[in-house]
């Protein structure tokens, strides 16, 4: 295409990809809708409108217009540095549709209605606790998973299609290469920590602790981390999330429970996603590439502002007269030393949800091995309930009373989402290689935190990762922004840092 040609194709380009995002984000509206809204009785009509405006959506995706504009831009693209924004949004694009494209519209409603029996007989078995009447729902997830994998020949393994969904560009060789060395590593460190005698209480961080004082303390330390009422929402769901429906229109979710003080560790986790939506570049909004460029990338910035600063010693200096404040009878004889100790107690325990910072890396070992055993061949779904129990008594030393609270506590791969646990740990890994170089470029971090100063840490992020959005592929977002590729040891460095004082390590 000659370079007088060239605009006209942009424009009609970027007007297609401005409607396609109108349309996802009118999907994303009701989906958050759904979770803190709607009264019970919308979901049948809920779940018919979803399905047509994410059909609208596919279509429009699959277009034949959009792909002439893509192919009529090739040598415009070529002309481009390839972190030019126009340059990124062809190449992004142009995946996303060669993507959709391999898989016959057939299978995607398949995979969808499967999807949803495989969520309702997840719940009759849970709550009977029978690993046995999830089978023949999790075999046929796992059959159609495999024929999707399929649709794409040229992933070495099968498994490596399905965590390209989450992880673009990623192989299972890779997660592996970070993901084993990370298992040991907390192995290792877990042991010390048991060895060591001491044991410490998280009992400062339970209540009762009423839940409307709760609401108004965590929208105080929201406010202070940067969420401001001009742009973000905070509202409830049963499974914090978080959304955003434009860069300057986020909402984010958590759960109140008056025997905790979860609610705050769960919306810092939501506000790192959003913040992270929030600060994409202007420029780029309205077109594919404004919102987080993977699963891990994105895990890595909730699991940041949640444990690197929720529990660190300079947001608790800070902190615990807000707290005590808003909690004055339950407070009254602690200290800022009595909560950063209790939110950083390491204990295994069953549930991943509620694992504390180290050891919840081995609960998505577990998860990831054995969906890559799976894929691989080399589990039968009948044995994954045993072979569960074996690794949480090998790497975090419990035994496993019951399915529900075992094999069967997530949702997950009922749903046919296979590929996305690892994306938990690897944000965790890349927390730690971010920290590291956030330590070298602000030194005095923790002192900030405790004088209430997160604006610095906004900012880093924002410059450091935030607002490329999607224009950077995952690999170059991590190398850009680390300063090198995932890598376990920055991340078992932290924790160790942080628990040899507090276990005398
Ligand atoms: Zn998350």
């Amino acid at each position: 295409m000659s370079t007088v040609e060239a605009p006209a194709a942009l424009s009609e380009l970027r007007g297609r990809l401005a409607e396609l995002s109108d349309l996802e984000r009118a999907v994303a509206l009701l989906r958050w809708d759904q979770e803190t809204q709607m009264p019970r009785r919308g979901a049948a009509e809920r779940g018919e409108q979803l399905a047509t405006l994410g059909r609208l959506a596919h279509e429009r995706l699959l277009d034949d217009r959009l792909g002439e504009l893509l192919e009529n831009l090739r040598a415009h693209e070529d002309a481009l540095a390839p972190d030019d924004d126009e340059a990124s949004l062809i190449r992004v694009t142009r995946r996303d549709r060669e993507k959709a494209l391999r898989v016959p519209p057939a299978m995607v409603a398949e995979l969808a209605r499967a999807a949803a029996e495989g969520e309702t007989a997840w719940r009759e078995a849970r709550a009977q606790s029978d690993f046995a009447l999830l089978l023949p729902a999790l075999r046929r997830n796992l059959e159609l998973r495999r024929e999707y994998a399929a649709c794409f020949p040229e992933a070495a393994r099968p498994y490596d299609a399905l965590l390209d969904d989450f992880e673009p560009g990623m192989t299972s060789a890779q997660a592996q290469a970070v993901l084993g060395p990370m298992r040991e590593g907390l192995v290792a460190l877990l042991e010390e920590v048991q060895a060591s005698g001491t044991s410490l209480s998280r009992g400062p961080l339970h209540g009762p602790l009423p839940v409307e004082r709760q609401r108004a303390f965590v929208a105080d330390v929201l406010r202070a981390l940067g969420v401001d009422a001009g742009s973000w929402r905070i509202d409830e769901a049963p499974h914090p999330f978080a959304i955003a429906l434009a860069g300057s229109d986020v909402r984010l979710t958590t759960r109140y429970n008056e025997e905790t003080l979860d609610s705050l560790f769960a919306a810092m986790h939501e506000f790192g996603h959003g913040l992270y939506e929030h600060e994409i570049a202007p420029a780029l909004s309205r077109t594919p590439l404004a919102t987080g460029v993977s699963s891990a990338v994105h895990e890595s910035q909730s699991r940041l502002w949640e444990n690197f600063v929720g529990r660190s010693a300079g947001f608790w200096r800070w902190c615990f007269p807000r707290l005590r404040a808003a909690f004055p009878d339950r407070y009254e004889r602690a200290d800022s030393q009595v909560l950063y100790r209790a939110a950083n107690v390491v204990a295994p325990s069953l549930i991943r949800v509620s694992a504390d910072e180290l050891t919840y890396g081995l609960h998505i070992a577990v998860r990831f091995e054995l969906e890559l055993a799976l894929f691989d061949g080399a589990l039968d779904l009948g044995d994954l309930r045993d072979a569960w129990n074996e690794r949480y008594r090998s790497y975090l030393g419990i035994e496993v009373p019951s399915d529900a609270d075992g094999v069967l506590q997530d949702i997950h791969w009922a749903a046919g989402m296979f590929g996305y646990f690892p994306t938990y740990a690897l944000g965790n890994v890349l927390a730690g290689q971010l920290w590291e170089r956030i330590a070298t470029d602000i030194p005095d971090l923790d002192e900030r935190f405790g004088r209430g100063d997160f604006g610095s840490l906004r900012e880093w992020l924002r410059e450091h990762v935030h607002r490329y959005g999607r224009k950077l592929t995952p690999a170059e977002t991590i190398e850009r922004a680390a300063g090198g590729p995932l890598d376990a040891a920055p991340y078992l460095a932290y924790l160790r840092a942080k628990l040899a004082p507090l276990y005398g390590l």
